[in-house]
């Protein structure tokens, strides 16, 4: 089996100064250096993408972005595409995030062309699938997670999941200090694993589906300690220095 090694990705959403991300980019690098092979990432706002490229450029801390256009260029006022983001060496970006979905009406026809989009410019999409509070209890968390997905392996092709991370982020436990039981992440994470298995195990085998949703360095540990939980995005934490390395380090 192949063995995979775990990420943990800062989601910034829209936080941060020049000031501050500095002093936090410097603490993060000082302190995540040779983490028994984890990879840490940062997904910063767009206009700080040239601040992360300067500071972390040949360190081996990534850095991406937190959304992108699914057009490649053209009259769309305010958009980013994924040569932009290539431009200045992203390495991730984070498609069909639960904000982007709810707040900007992305259904999962256009997080599948966001997907395809920046495979296709040779950035690593980080796909977030998750259920809201209302599905969960209505019993259909993997009916839901199932649809968020087939979106794009319909679309793509389940091979198209090697170059990709997966984050299951159940929408009731983001930014609201709920964090999901290990338990039942473990139980999403093994279900999207086997549903991806179904076409192609090896596939399935190599997935890192990172776990999301009030992700703080004193559940960490225990969170990813699970079989299919390969590390974590994570939002307010990775705000904090002290934090977010703690998070880094129980990897
Ligand atoms: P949170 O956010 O860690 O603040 O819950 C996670 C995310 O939205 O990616």
């Amino acid at each position: 089996m192949a063995i995979r090694s775990k990420l943990v990705a800062g989601n910034w959403k829209m936080h941060g100064g020049t000031v501050q991300n500095r002093s936090l980019l410097t603490a993060i690098l000082a302190e995540t250096e040779g983490l028994n092979g984890t990879d840490v990432a940062v997904c910063v706002p767009y206009p700080y993408l040239p601040q992360a490229q300067s500071l972390l450029q040949g360190t081996h801390l990534s850095w991406g972005a937190q959304n992108l256009s699914q057009h490649e260029k053209g009259a769309y006022t305010g958009e980013v595409s994924a040569a932009m983001l290539v431009d200045f060496s992203c390495r991730y970006v984070i498609v069909g995030h639960s904000e982007r979905r709810a707040l900007y009406g992305e259904d999962s026809h256009t997080v599948a062309l966001k997907f395809k989009a920046a495979q296709a410019a040779g950035l690593m999409p980080i796909l977030c699938i998750g259920e809201t509070l209302d599905q969960r209890e209505a019993g259909i968390t993997e009916h839901i997670v199932a649809e968020q997905l087939d979106a794009v392996t319909k679309l793509m092709g389940v091979n198209a999941l090697v170059k990709s991370v997966l984050a299951y982020e159940p929408v009731w436990a983001i930014g609201t200090g709920k964090t999901a039981t290990p338990d039942q992440a473990q139980e999403v994470h093994a279900f999207i694993r086997s549903r991806i298995a179904a076409y192609s195990p090896e596939v399935a085998t190599g997935l890192k589906i990172l776990y999301g949703g009030s992700v703080k360095a004193n559940n960490a540990a225990e969170l990813f300690a699970r079989p299919d939980i390969d590390g974590g995005l994570i939002g307010g934490a990775s705000l904090i220095a002290d934090e977010f390395i703690a998070i880094c380090c129980a990897a």
